[in-house]
């Protein structure tokens, strides 16, 4: 593999909070998951603000690759689609006041539309999702809903089009998070609400499983949020955060214990710890819900209101 080789795919980045480029090195990550990487990739820690995130990255264009064809947001088996309808059901319930006709909602990133059908079926129609994945676009419209194919980049929308932006599980994989959140604020109206669920890299669980957490997940997530870095970038382009959710499911325990016998090449405990999958979240509930209860929770959800534009930090 020679350096001109990986020129073409990757590129060095500078921090994606403070625009800083000065890295501290903190380990190299593995795509533990899926195994699409050739290298390990470097995660780094900006000097200046704190800000952890991958460099170098894959050059914007060139993702595909990374999303092999069983990324599950793409393909899930009916049993995981099942227990994932379960847990969006309770969470557009909880969200409910703020996702209630008559408002218009956007999710960027919609993957194949499982939350936009679950709030289509809680009784909001007025939904639509933008998703860059074609064929996760075309599954999506399958189930009869309104799904552009592109980013917020290549598809126009007018301005103060939507009440509510959502980013499920997304914001980590933006090369320009910043700019991602600058777009958002343009298309909601005023005092319109985004709703942003991250992985928490000031978790138990990152700590518990270093770089074998799943909330890394490289190359596919580029940047590492924690509740600050994700307020101090709210702040800044234009967002008052109303709420700070931490999940408590065990998914993450389960799949960082797998992780963890992966990297260790312990096959036969990994196939063990596979076939136990979903009796191991359950048994991990108690202690995600004490890492909720101690807002160290690996996946949090954060919703912020559009400030006024008067308001907002210039940058
Ligand atoms: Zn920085």
């Amino acid at each position: 593999m020679t350096m001109t080789a990986d020129a073409t795919v990757f590129e060095h980045v500078p921090c994606a909070l403070c625009g800083a480029d000065d890295p501290d090195p903190l380990a190299w990550l593995d795509d533990l998951r899926f195994g699409t990487l050739p290298f390990p990739l470097q995660l780094v820690a900006c000097r200046r603000c704190g800000f952890r995130y991958l460099t170098p990255q894959p050059r914007p264009g060139c993702e595909q690759a990374f999303y092999p064809d069983e990324y599950d947001p793409y393909h899930r088996t009916s049993l995981t689609a099942c227990a994932r309808r379960i847990l969006l059901r309770r969470e557009v319930h909880a969200l409910w006041p703020l996702l209630a006709p008559p408002r218009r909602i956007l999710e960027v990133g919609c993957a194949t539309g499982e939350l936009l059908q679950v709030i289509r079926e809680a009784g909001n129609p007025d939904v639509v999702g933008l998703e860059p994945e074609p064929t996760a676009a075309e599954t999506a419209r399958a189930r009869g809903l309104t799904v552009l194919t592109g980013t917020l980049a290549t598809v126009q929308f007018a301005p103060g089009s939507f009440d509510v932006v959502l980013l499920q599980h997304v914001l980590e994989h933006l090369a320009e998070p910043r700019r991602a959140l600058e777009q958002i604020r343009l298309l909601l109206r005023p005092g319109g609400s985004v709703i942003i669920w991250v992985p928490n890299g000031a978790s138990w669980a990152a700590t518990v499983f270093g770089d074998a957490w799943m909330g890394y997940d490289p190359p596919r997530h580029r940047s590492v949020f924690t509740p600050a870095t994700l307020r101090q970038l709210l702040a800044e382009t234009g967002f008052t955060v109303l709420e700070e959710h931490h999940e408590w499911h065990g998914l993450e325990w389960a799949w960082g214990l797998r992780l963890l016998a992966r990297r260790a090449g312990a096959h036969r405990l990994e196939r063990s710890l596979a076939r136990f999958h979903l009796p191991l979240i359950l048994l991990a509930t108690p202690v995600a819900a004490l890492a909720a209860l101690a807002r160290r929770s690996g996946r949090i959800r954060l919703i912020a209101r559009r400030r006024p534009s008067d308001a907002q930090a210039m940058r």
